[in-house]
């Protein structure tokens, strides 16, 4: 049994930290009416201790939205793992939106992922085609390709905490989500990427969809047998959206 995972995607939001505080809690307040979920928010870290102090004790977990895989270095405006490991639970990697404007390569979300697990941290590793790459029928090489190479730095997956992410670019914030067959598909050719790599270890291993998910769509989503949960960007910032999505994850 996987225990369903929902995690929000702050990204640059709220703008100031008390708004952040006040999302924190409104986030503690719904997921506290809804056991059997894995709660995660992922804040700007520069805020991660503040939203970390606003949650403790509430069962919600923190996640960073990226980091370096270094522990230390000549490594500008970028995050230790060792700093992060006394903030954050989990850690997102290899967004497509740091694929796309940071220059994050495949074999470096392996570094990443291999560095997170190292450290403590769970990774949310997260792959997906482009809508070129879509069109051109090629989504399923791409998330292999991404996959494999995100995985490549762990001898097992027993033990990493591993969650992988299938966020399709061209569904991140449209509002045109993958359709729930089409995220079924994707997960379970992960999840069989995943018993290649660790058969005992592969049907624990929690796979999330990502790309415009709403309290509209989350059920459906939801009710595929390889879809454990979401990674929300937009929806995470409204409350009630938010605290939907939970209930949607709650009930599946
Ligand atoms: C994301 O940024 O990971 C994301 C899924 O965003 P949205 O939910 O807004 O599509």
């Amino acid at each position: 049994m996987r225990t369903p995972l929902v995690a929000g995607n702050w990204k640059m939001n709220p703008p100031t930290l008390d708004e952040a505080i006040t999302l924190a809690e409104q986030v503690c307040d719904a997921a506290a009416a809804i056991p059997g979920v894995t709660t995660v928010i992922c804040p700007p870290t520069i805020w991660l201790a503040d939203v970390a102090r606003a949650v403790a004790g509430t069962g919600v977990a923190i996640g960073a939205q990226t980091m370096h895989f270094e522990e230390s270095g000549a490594f500008t405006g970028e995050t230790s793992p060792l700093t992060l490991a006394g903030l954050a639970s989990f850690v997102i990697l290899g967004h497509s939106e740091r694929r796309q404007y940071d220059g994050e390569t495949d074999e470096g979300v392996g570094r990443k992922v291999a560095s997170a697990v190292a450290h403590g941290l769970r990774p949310i590793a997260a792959v997906g085609e482009r809508a070129d790459e879509r069109r051109a029928g090629s989504t399923s090489a791409v998330v292999d390709r991404q996959l494999r190479a995100a995985l490549g730095g762990l001898e097992r997956l027993a033990g990493t905490g591993l969650v992988v992410a299938y966020e399709p670019v061209w569904a991140i914030g449209t509002g045109d989500a993958a359709t729930a067959e089409d995220a079924q598909e994707v997960a379970s050719q992960i999840r069989a990427i995943l018993r290649e790599v660790d058969a005992g270890a592969a049907d624990d291993i929690v796979i999330q969809y990502g790309g415009s998910v709403t309290a509209e769509n989350a059920a459906e989503l939801f009710a595929q047998p390889d879809v454990d949960g979401a990674l929300v960007g937009g929806a995470s910032l409204k409350p009630e959206a938010f605290a939907a999505i939970l209930h949607a994850a709650g009930a599946a």
